[in-house]
């Protein structure tokens, strides 16, 4: 009999896209070793909306629910001018035939990571070690080596069957498979903001996602359960302290949306943003998943919800593999994955900015032109929230073979 390591599974990083991996495995009978830097799940504000199929995917976990009670349905949302008001607002009833969830749920990501992380604490086939540091990976005669630096500082090494690196954009496994990371840097900082101040007293029909055109300073509103996001590109070249100061964040504030009271801020964070794809997301019994191997920007909340989509292919194939499939058979995941983060995630985010911030008049208007025909035509607007809710490119990657 072999031993039963030819079964275990090593997946670095306790992100969603690393929680649901483990999650995945842990659920098909797969030994899984879980691999987090930090000491305890992080609970700092980054993505917050989940698209209906992802929402649809995550429901066999029993966690939807909660994440609906803790989080905000959004049936709506809409591109606006900053001056003119609404252009376009887009309705996801359309998608009823196609998913369950026919809506954009905010709730923020730290949230999810909790409900997955309680539903691996008594199962058995799951050891999660926090605290402890990937910073080697290669592969052995039968499997794979992971070395690791423990909480007091000493090493080990970790022997798996496969590997697979959920280690965010900084990932020592991309690294380790030799994985090219192209791409460009955003030219300016992402600024977010959470208010408690409500934007709907000023736009009363403004929807609970709002992307904010304008030549001179676009922005984002976007409403939780508790408080409403809003993002501004600031100046990179400014340092972190002046990018978070409070009086930057009213200046903006006031200047999108001036009142005689200052905003209640409660809290602020400045971040870089990334368009890259990894050249290739497998190397033999080695993988990459979500921010380790695609990052985009935020407009159109598609990164988690990519990479989760990354989690479910990739969890397919690899109980394929282990269960008798060729080792080639995980190729397949990064020719399909790849191909929907350089075609549609890139793609669409990257659209999105350019109609929030273009300066040509006529280019402007011929965006605006565009997005107003998208909804006056049903069958148009039924395309379009089927590609910007990402349910068009899960149906489409089964083309890729
Ligand atoms: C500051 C910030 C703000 C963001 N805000 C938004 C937003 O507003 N909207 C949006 O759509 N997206 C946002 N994003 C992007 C979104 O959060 C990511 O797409 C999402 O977190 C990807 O999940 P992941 O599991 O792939 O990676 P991550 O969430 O980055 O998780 C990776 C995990 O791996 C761990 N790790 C890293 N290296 C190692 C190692 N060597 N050993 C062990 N563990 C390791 C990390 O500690 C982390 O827990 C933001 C990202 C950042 C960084």
């Amino acid at each position: 009999m072999r031993p039963q390591i030819e079964q275990h599974v090593i997946v670095v990083g306790a992100g969603p896209v690393g929680l649901v991996t483990a999650n995945l495995l842990a659920d098909e009978g797969v030994r899984v070793t879980l691999v987090e830097t930090c000491a305890e799940l992080p609970r700092d504000l980054r993505a917050s909306t989940f698209h209906p199929p992802t929402l649809d995917m995550l429901e066999p976990f029993g966690v939807v629910g909660s994440m609906i009670e803790q989080g905000l349905i959004c049936p709506t949302w809409q591109f606006r001018d900053r001056n003119e008001g609404v252009i376009a607002t887009f309705e996801l009833a359309r998608l009823s035939p196609d998913t369950k969830h026919p809506y954009r749920l905010q709730c923020e990501q730290w949230r999810l990571g909790e409900l997955l992380y309680a539903r691996l604490a008594n199962n058995l086939l799951v050891t999660v070690r926090l605290g402890t540091t990937a910073v080697a990976v290669r592969h052995s005669a039968d499997g794979v080596e992971l070395d690791v630096t423990l909480p007091d500082g000493s090493g080990e090494t970790i022997q798996g069957m496969f590997l697979i690196g959920a280690d965010g954009i900084g990932s020592v496994v991309r690294h380790a498979i030799g994985a090219a990371f192209d791409g460009i840097t955003i030219p300016e900082l992402f600024l977010t903001m959470s208010t408690t101040y409500d934007f709907r007293e000023t736009m009363p029909d403004l929807s609970n996602i709002s992307y904010l055109s304008d030549p001179r300073e676009w922005y984002v509103l976007i409403r939780t359960a508790r408080v409403w996001r809003a993002l501004f590109p600031v100046d990179a070249s400014l340092d972190d302290k002046d990018v978070t100061s409070p009086a930057r964040g009213e200046r903006l504030l006031q200047g999108a949306v001036p009142r005689s009271q200052t905003y209640e801020v409660t809290h602020r964070t400045a971040y870089r943003v990334h368009e890259r794809v990894a050249s290739t997301y497998v190397k033999g019994r080695m993988v990459i998943a979500g921010d380790a191997a695609h990052v985009n920007n935020p407009l159109g909340g598609m990164g988690l919800n990519g990479g989760i989509h990354d989690a479910f292919n990739l969890c397919g194939k690899l109980i394929e593999v282990v269960r008798g499939a060729p080792l080639d058979t995980l190729e397949r995941y990064s020719r399909q994955r790849r191909k929907v983060a350089l075609d549609v995630v890139q793609q669409t985010t990257l659209r999105n900015r350019s109609i929030l911030n273009t300066r040509e008049p006529g280019a402007r208007e011929a965006y605006y032109d565009e997005l107003r025909g998208i909804v006056a035509d049903p069958e148009k607007h039924r395309g379009y929230v089927m590609r910007t809710s990402m349910i068009q490119s899960l149906r489409d990657v089964d083309k890729v073979k």
